[in-house]
């Protein structure tokens, strides 16, 4: 089917779920005939105006920390509210690992009912590192198809964190009602990406709760005043019984009310910062291609560099090569 026929499906109401299943799978494949069919599509998302204007949630945690079962119930409150929800994971293990520690278990079951949702398990990493464009590219497909709130889940390690913010309006992060030093594990940095956090769990562990979210507030001080004037609160809820979940729906929704200038500001760095990806992951592409038929292998180079030319010398004389090659 051509890229056209495909996102014409994927738009025409009411949503195709089967045609975004589809373009989300095009878009992620990494086989070289699926690149330009796939550009073409995004291309085609890209220029489309979604009917409805969209928000685009970024939900993270520790492993364990209730991020399933907190979009399984906050996701069934938005359904409430009116809005048709996308799930989208990006797995930073599964690359590494081969295996997904957020598409293995059986997640959010009542969610996968609803006929307003669509969940997509996380993609694999392709060779080129390809999740996050993937992903960007999954969530304007999304959006073309209708659903005009969008998730995006990926467990608190490693730079996926980053990666996620890099691609939303706001970034929920959940913590753990533990106390302690070290802010449940939570990194300086990635609280300061928070747009607001939760602290999960306060059925079970209530007063844990309260002094984790005193903690965390703490820490928050500490973090340079916000460009936008957003205050960040820290919040106590409960996956489980829903207690504080409506509250956290509350929040995002004044946050997109008060915030629009800044999340259209936030959009617009955003489609750069993808343009450089995009540029990287192209170039990287090209030269592999131009180091495999100019018969570069790791062989050949370490020849070269074990005769004692530096490497910056033959990175210099490859690249050369590269660039006269490639303008011709
Ligand atoms: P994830 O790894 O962050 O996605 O965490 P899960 O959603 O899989 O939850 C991990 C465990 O914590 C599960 O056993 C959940 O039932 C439990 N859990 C999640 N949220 C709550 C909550 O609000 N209260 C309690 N008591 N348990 C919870």
């Amino acid at each position: 089917m051509s890229p056209t026929e495909l996102f014409r499906q994927l738009t025409s109401a009411p949503a195709h779920r089967r045609a975004l299943g589809r373009a989300i799978t095009l878009v992620e494949s990494t086989r070289p005939e699926d690149l330009g069919p796939a550009a073409e599509l995004i291309a085609l998302a890209e220029q489309y105006s979604p009917p409805k204007p969209t928000f685009r949630l970024g939900v993270s945690g520790t492993p364990g920390v209730g991020k399933s079962t907190f979009i399984e119930t906050f996701g069934q409150e938005l359904v409430r509210r009116g809005h048709r929800l996308a799930v989208l994971a990006i797995d930073p293990t599964s690359s590494l690992s081969g295996g997904s520690i957020l598409g293995d278990k059986t997640r959010m079951e009542l969610l996968t009912r609803l006929p307003e949702v669509y969940i997509r398990p996380s993609p694999n990493a392709g060779e080129l590192g390809g999740v996050g464009p993937a992903s960007r590219a999954a969530v304007l497909l999304c959006e073309a198809a209708g659903y005009d709130y969008i998730i995006v889940e990926t467990v608190g390690v490693g730079q996926a964190e980053w990666q996620v913010h890099g691609m939303t309006d706001a970034f929920l992060l959940l913590a753990q009602p533990a106390s302690g030093d070290d802010l449940q594990g939570i990194k300086r940095g990635i609280l300061e990406l928070a747009d607001h956090l939760v602290v999960n769990k306060s059925d079970s562990l209530p007063k844990q709760s309260r002094l984790a979210a005193a903690e965390l507030r703490r820490g928050l001080h500490l973090a340079p005043p916000r460009p936008d004037g957003w205050t960040v609160e820290v919040a106590t809820a409960s996956a489980l019984t829903g207690a504080g979940v409506g509250e956290v729906a509350d929040r995002m929704a004044l946050y997109r009310d008060q915030q629009g200038a800044y999340i259209r500001q936030r959009r617009s760095e955003q489609r750069v910062m993808w343009l450089h990806e995009q540029l990287r992951r192209e170039l990287l592409r090209r030269l592999s291609g131009y180091l495999a038929a100019a018969g570069l292998d790791n062989d050949q180079l370490r020849a070269r560099l074990d005769e004692h030319i530096t490497i910056p010398a033959t990175a210099a004389v490859i690249l050369a090569d590269f660039q006269q090659n490639s303008t011709q």
